[in-house]
């Protein structure tokens, strides 16, 4: 009998692991993911895929424990999703977030390098990695300029990949991923926090919102259908890179607005400023263009920012409702 496709998957518990795992047991792939040591449990996303998908222990800061679980898993696909992904912690600790961010992708290339050497390789990089940027709209060719410990670790990992596609000959595609969010997104993240805070304020077990920044524009998107493009890139037999974005930019004041009129408040009576909130070095705007996606994967967004903020404060109104 032939072995199914199989994919090897870092960051399975995370917001997009959890989607592409999904995506691709459905597809009739088997799914290996790494999932590190927690003493207070990181598998809340995944509940519904237990028994489907085989974990294997293993850590981004661990080389060795990379090499097992390659030569484990023997995957066709390696999605290195994992990451030290919040930007705001990444000025609280750099060096975690390089260790993480960046040299965790170099050693995760090591091991695929090592131990399955024809494996397609995911890297999932961030539009982050722009920073300001004087294009209007961010392109595969668009020069990276940072502003954050997270963003240089991500321009690291990836230059790395290409390099390893370059110089070994690896099939290895970095990704360009403008902000996508989804019902699993982390609480630490604005969106959430917002999605959060609206159904909770309506609940009445929240009375005020306290956010940074709210001029900051960003493209969001639905992280279920960036984790699509994530696998029609390495399906494709040419590795290059691509950039995954909506072309639309919404203002953090835009999600809370949608946000709370999902629910029928005023969001003008909850929302406090709070400047403690405000970061080092911000990126006022971000707006990407997919048209490469758009041709050469036939990519294609399919949820919209007002269907992404609804579906997410629906989603909090359910696990918050008593
Ligand atoms: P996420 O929800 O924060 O998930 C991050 C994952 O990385 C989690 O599974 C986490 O495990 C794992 N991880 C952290 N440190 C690790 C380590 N030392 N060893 C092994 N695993 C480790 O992130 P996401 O939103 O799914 O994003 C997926 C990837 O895309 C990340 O690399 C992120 O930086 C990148 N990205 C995301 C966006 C976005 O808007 N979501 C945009 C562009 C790029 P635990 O569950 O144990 O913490």
């Amino acid at each position: 009998m032939r072995r199914p496709k199989t994919a090897f998957i870092t960051g399975i518990t995370g917001q997009d692991g959890s989607f592409l795992a999904e995506q691709l047991l459905n597809s009739g792939w088997q799914v290996f993911g790494l999932v590190r040591r927690s003493a207070s449990g990181n598998l809340w996303r995944l509940e519904h895929l237990i028994g489907r998908v085989v974990l294997l222990d293993g850590d981004l800061l661990d080389l060795g424990s990379l090499v097992q679980a390659v030569t484990t898993a023997q995957p066709d696909h390696v999605y290195n999703l994992a990451a030290q992904s919040f930007v705001a912690t990444s000025w609280k600790q750099p060096l975690l977030t390089g260790e993480v961010t960046a040299l965790g992708a170099a050693r995760l290339l090591e091991a695929v390098r090592i131990a399955r050497p024809d494996a397609r390789v995911y890297q999932a990089g961030s539009s982050e990695m722009f920073g300001t940027s004087e294009a209007d709209q961010q392109r595969e060719d668009t020069p990276f300029h940072p502003r954050s410990p997270y963003g240089v670790a991500k321009a690291y990992a990836h230059h790395l990949a290409v390099n390893y596609r370059e110089s070994h000959g690896m099939h290895v595609v970095a990704g360009i991923l403008f902000n996508h969010e989804s019902e699993r997104r982390g609480p630490e993240f604005v969106t959430r926090k917002i999605s959060m805070a609206a159904a909770r304020i309506k609940l009445g077990r929240q009375k005020v919102l306290k956010l940074g920044d709210v001029t900051v524009r960003r493209d969001w998107g639905f992280a279920g259908d960036y984790t699509r493009a994530m696998h029609a890139m390495l399906c494709r037999d040419q590795p290059e890179d691509y950039v995954i974005a909506t072309g639309e930019s919404w203002s953090v004041s835009d999600f809370v607005d949608r946000a709370f009129s999902a629910v029928g408040l005023d969001h003008r009576l909850y929302v406090e400023h709070d400047p403690s909130l405000l970061r080092p070095a911000e990126i006022p705007v971000l707006r990407g263009d997919a048209s490469k996606a758009r041709e050469e994967l036939g990519w294609r967004p399919k949820v919209c920012f007002d269907a992404l903020v609804e579906r997410m404060v629906r989603a909090d109104l359910k696990r918050e409702a008593p």
